[in-house]
């Protein structure tokens, strides 16, 4: 079932016609775009954006390109316009976004399941050095991001990643994201299922099918059959959990709802139960209910959290069953908790057929193109072709045979990648930040990267799995609100009375083990300056005065 403005199919008969503007939902009548980026998606379709980004603006330039694909439908294969290099955070909420704007894109890679080949990795390094000026950003969406794009070059980088079976459709935008899967599919010894397979048909169904590519706003999904839990699908718009029901063996439990930003939310479950085959058609539901049912009026109110809260899971279920699988669904148990702190694969771990895969940490997910492309080549001289992005901004090379881990681990040590970090490097995510993100008040990659080293240096014997998550703003691309310590990017006064970079403290969020929102800490603001000295009394404190398993 599409049911777009144009299809025959919408409205559903059975659904009453509304006079009144409501939330702007499809499935009771009200077409009308109630916003500027409603109205652009109703004028023409983001994935036709392609057509015109080969035949047009990479021949006439970036002057020629429409301001509505600019800012609007280019998302939709995963490019946005950079920030314009020089403009302090004061500016970003003053200038109009033509200011901001550089004639430069960010581009994002989407690697469903995190799942690369060694082929693919040195094809990503490769367009990194020849097109991005060697950036490369691993994402804690498990994808790979790209900065100082031309749009000249975007066919050519689009031609280079699709002769290898990589994309960038549907990366950005009101679409389906990047699936997410657990970065250990197929091979852990203590998986309960492997679901891959769904990844794969949920790309094959749904990823730039146009009856899916206008949403209210971006659809975020999550499938791990791994016990670590280890795809944060507490915060995903549909996550599928691996659980072993009494009855009928592995599967998914089923959870929607979830996401951060404004107004967070922990996905709720539908205490449903699904086989690996069915999957995709949960998925197809969901997305489909998130389309017709959606909130289109408001941005702030368009993500599937906001109509789950409104209707409840139950209800949610009910209408799922009944307007769109047309059967009811097994009730199912809830997952287990995690019996590991640490979600992200990072050391030398066995595989289920004896070989083994070793994670690995840059800093705050910061690699490059050169980089990328010595990884690749080194997982292929010890004889591995897969590797794994992890949702921790983390990497991990599979199917290493025993004599040569010491070896790989090595040669990863020598580029400055941790086989064996310490908590902090491990534990500390960071977004883009100010150095190409339009939305940025602060800097965060670099701020995050010398934190680390300072408090490996300060505080080197500190043991606890931590993590500390720093966003330039108040979006939450790097998950602030489920980490222990939070720091929300924000400009403050120093103790001069000077305006200066800062940030807002949030404490003791968690996901996984007692899924929860850190607790803003009110007033409580610390200059970027300063965070390393703050970051220390914290933990020194948490290590003099916990108590017995305390975290
Ligand atoms: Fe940009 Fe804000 Fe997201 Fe960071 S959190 S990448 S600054 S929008």
């Amino acid at each position: 079932m599409a049911a777009t403005p144009d299809s025959p199919s919408a409205p559903s008969p059975r659904r009453k016609v509304s006079r009144h503007r409501g939330e702007g939902q499809w499935a009771v009548g009200h077409f009308t775009p109630l916003n500027g980026n409603e109205q652009f998606k109703k004028d023409d379709d983001g994935l036709n954006v392609r057509a015109r980004i080969e035949t047009i603006y990479s021949k006439a330039g970036f002057d020629s390109i429409d301001p509505n694909d600019l800012r609007g439908r280019m998302r939709w294969w995963g490019l946005y316009t950079q920030r314009k290099p020089g403009i302090d955070g004061g500016k970003t909420a003053v200038l109009e976004p033509e200011e901001l704007d550089d004639e430069y894109f960010m581009l994002r890679v989407r690697i469903d399941g995190g799942r690369l080949t060694s082929g693919q990795l040195r094809v990503i390094g490769e367009i990194s050095q020849e097109f991005a000026r060697g950036t490369a950003d691993l994402t804690d969406r498990q994808n790979i991001q790209y900065h100082w794009i031309r749009i000249e070059d975007v066919p050519e980088i689009w031609r280079r990643l699709e002769e290898v079976g990589l994309s960038t459709t549907e990366a950005c935008g009101d679409t389906p994201r990047v699936i997410l899967g657990s970065p250990v599919a197929g091979i852990a010894e203590d998986e309960i299922i492997d679901g891959s397979p769904a990844i794969d048909e949920i790309q094959r169904r749904i990823i730039g099918n146009p009856d899916f590519s206008n949403l209210p706003r971006k659809f975020k999904s999550a499938i791990s059959g791994s016990p670590s839990l280890d795809v944060a699908h507490e915060i995903n718009d549909i996550a599928f959990v691996g659980v072993n029901h009494p009855e009928h063996g592995p599967g998914f439990d089923v959870w929607v709802g979830g996401g951060l930003s404004t107004n967070p939310k922990i996905g709720q479950r539908l205490g449903a139960w699904v086989p690996l085959e069915e999957v995709p058609d949960i998925y197809t539901g969901v997305i489909s209910i998130f389309r017709d049912y959606g909130y289109r009026r408001l941005r702030t109110r368009a993500r599937l959290k906001f109509l789950l809260a409104d209707w409840g899971a139950e209800k949610f279920r009910r209408i799922l069953e009944d307007e769109y699988l047309e059967r009811k669904l097994i009730d199912g148990p809830a997952p287990e908790q995690p019996v590991h702190r640490w979600r992200d694969h990072v050391g030398v771990h066995r595989q289920k057929d004896g070989r083994f895969y070793v994670g690995f940490a840059p800093r705050v997910g910061r690699v490059d193109g050169a980089t990328l492309t010595k990884i690749a080549e080194l997982a292929a001289a010890h004889g591995s072709d897969r590797l794994r992005t992890t949702a921790e901004q983390k990497m991990i090379v599979l199917d290493v045979t025993e004599d040569r881990i010491a070896s790989l681990t090595a040669g990863l040590e020598a580029l400055d990648l941790r086989v064996e970090p310490s908590p902090f490097r491990r534990g500390t995510m960071a977004c883009t930040g100010i150095e190409f993100c339009k939305l940025a008040i602060v800097e965060t990659k670099l701020r995050g990267a010398t934190l680390i080293d300072e408090l490996e240096r300060r505080i080197p014997e500190f043991d606890e799995p931590i993590t500390i998550n720093i966003n330039g703003c108040p979006n939450a691309c790097a998950r602030i609100q489920t980490a222990d310590i939070g720091l929300k990017g924000q400009l403050m006064l120093d103790r001069d009375g000077n305006q200066v970079e800062g940030f807002q403290v949030h404490l003791g969020g968690a996901l996984g083990l007692e899924a929860g929102f850190g607790r803003k800490v009110r007033g409580l603001k610390v200059t970027s300056e300063e965070l390393p000295d703050y970051v220390e009394r914290v933990l020194g404190r948490f290590q003099k005065e916990r108590e017995d398993g305390e975290r």
